[in-house]
């Protein structure tokens, strides 16, 4: 959620709970600290931040990102995911233990090599080092835009400057398989948007659906993969776009997302170094994998250069899962899902169009702390091994056992936002969740006066 609709929801929470909001809103004032600035040989010198939202003795949980932001009005952005990330915590039952965080480098890291953002992310865990912030019961960072892939080089760093330290694998999560990580990390947040998806269908009603997805990297692709393979097969994914395509197909089958498309070229694929012919339109190279896999499908999978159409495509619902800000006033009359969005993408609605969609239209919209909290179950599951594999205690979990109860998560969590819609104060899914996190938070803070009952 954009900060000002997390505000406004969390403000309408607070009101039905009877809780002083402005007391609320003081503990979890996302704190902002300047941890120095990064700079790489050929490149530049760039600052860095870490955003916390919640009370200091927690651990801080959330993302590093690389990317270049728009001055103070990034800053800000960055304290609301901080503070998102707290109610998406909160969301899911481990507000006791974390706090929210997110960090912040100011370079466009999409231009850098990938050994110029490992020397980042190291120089990163140096400069949370010495601000006191790095440690398994400190803040425990995990890649984010820019930074996906590279939580060993920070993990790695930090062993050096630390090697006497028992817990240093459990310093920051999304590692790989060899330094700890959990082999269903990747996909995880992708895996539970799809698990809420189902459980969203289930509770509209509606047996069988056509989807379309905006953006085919990491939450994009490995949702689209699951639902295109869902085992029932209730869902068919008929649009997906990217940066510079939209490709899409009429056949009732969907498009035929296997492994190979999922790994090869959406989640970051390496589908570049194999061929030369491919110019980084990632949806191009889909289709040609398609057009081989399914010859009877020739004729019935159209490429567009046209991504923001994706928006308008009717489909049953619709999966934002790339940027922010996406639908807005100016173009939510003409969204084309019939049933119900998926906020996969952290934020990709104003509030002005979510009333629009929400309340003129009556779709029913699954907000994005919710829909993509997945990746944080599974990271807490992987912070969780590395601090037990440094006691001696239980072994790596398996990745069934980690999906598993990720599903039930989410599916749990949607079922009590609907729930909580039987009450008339909740008029939407969004306070619903604002509701239940802010609930959470102020019933560990002591805030809670005595909940007014909204369910009936
Ligand atoms: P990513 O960089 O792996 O993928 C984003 C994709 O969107 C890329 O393929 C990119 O080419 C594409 N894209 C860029 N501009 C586009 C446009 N105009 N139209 C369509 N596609 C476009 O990033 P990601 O990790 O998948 O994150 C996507 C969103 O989900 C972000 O808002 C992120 O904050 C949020 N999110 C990610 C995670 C996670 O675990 N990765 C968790 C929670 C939230």
């Amino acid at each position: 959620m954009a900060i000002e609709t997390l505000r406004t929801s969390q403000m309408e929470a607070a009101e039905i709970l009877g809780i002083d909001f402005a007391e609320f809103e003081e503990v979890q004032r996302p704190k902002m600290t300047h941890l120095g600035s990064i700079a790489i040989a050929g490149v530049g010198e760039f600052d860095a931040y870490r955003a916390h939202s919640g009370p200091d003795d927690l651990i801080g949980k959330g993302g590093i990102r690389l990317a270049p932001y728009d001055g103070e009005n990034g800053l800000r952005a960055a304290e609301g995911l901080a503070r998102e990330m707290y109610a998406k915590l909160a969301l899911r039952g481990h507000h006791e233990t974390f706090r929210g965080a997110k960090g912040l480098i100011n370079a466009e890291g999409r231009l850098m090599s990938h050994d110029q953002r490992a020397e980042v992310m190291k120089q990163y865990a140096e400069l949370m080092d010495h601000a006191g912030f790095a440690g398994y019961d400190k803040d425990v960072p995990a890649g984010d835009v820019g930074t996906n892939g590279l939580s060993d080089d920070y993990a790695e760093k930090y062993a050096e400057l630390h090697p006497e330290d028992e817990f240093k694998q459990a310093v920051i999560t999304g590692k790989s398989v060899e330094h700890g990580g959990l082999e269903s990390r990747p996909g995880a947040t992708g895996w539970g948007v799809y698990s809420s998806h189902v459980e969203m269908m289930n509770l509209n009603g509606v047996d069988r659906a056509t989807v379309a997805v905006q953006g085919f990297g990491n939450v994009g692709a490995w949702y689209a993969y699951h639902a295109a393979n869902d085992p029932e097969k209730r869902i068919s994914v008929n649009a997906i776009s990217d940066r510079y395509s939209l490709l899409y197909t009429d056949h009732e089958d969907g498009l035929p997302i296997n492994e190979t498309i999922l790994r090869e070229i959406g989640d970051n694929g390496r589908f570049a170094e194999k061929y030369p012919w491919y110019r980084g339109d990632k949806l191009s190279a889909v289709k040609a994998v398609i057009d081989v896999i399914r010859p009877d499908m020739a004729g019935q999978v159209i490429l567009k250069p046209n991504p923001h159409e994706i928006l308008e495509y009717e489909a049953d619902y619709l999966v934002p899962a790339a940027l922010g800000n996406v639908i807005t006033e100016k173009n939510a009359d003409k969204i084309g899902a019939k049933y119900g969005i998926i906020e996969a993408a952290n934020g990709p609605m104003t509030l002005r169009a979510h009333q629009m969609l929400a309340h003129e239209r009556g779709i029913d919209i699954l907000p994005d702390i919710v829909a993509n909290g997945g990746g944080v179950d599974c990271s807490i599951a992987e912070w969780r091994a590395n601090v037990d594999a440094a006691r001696f205690e239980n072994g790596h979990p398996e990745t069934e056992e980690v999906q598993n109860q990720l599903r039930e998560n989410s599916k749990n969590l949607v079922i009590a936002l609907h729930k909580e819609l039987k009450s008339a104060d909740v008029k939407d899914l969004r306070t619903a969740a604002a509701l239940i996190s802010t609930e959470a938070i102020a019933g560990q803070l002591g805030l809670l006066k005595g909940r007014f009952t909204t369910t009936s």
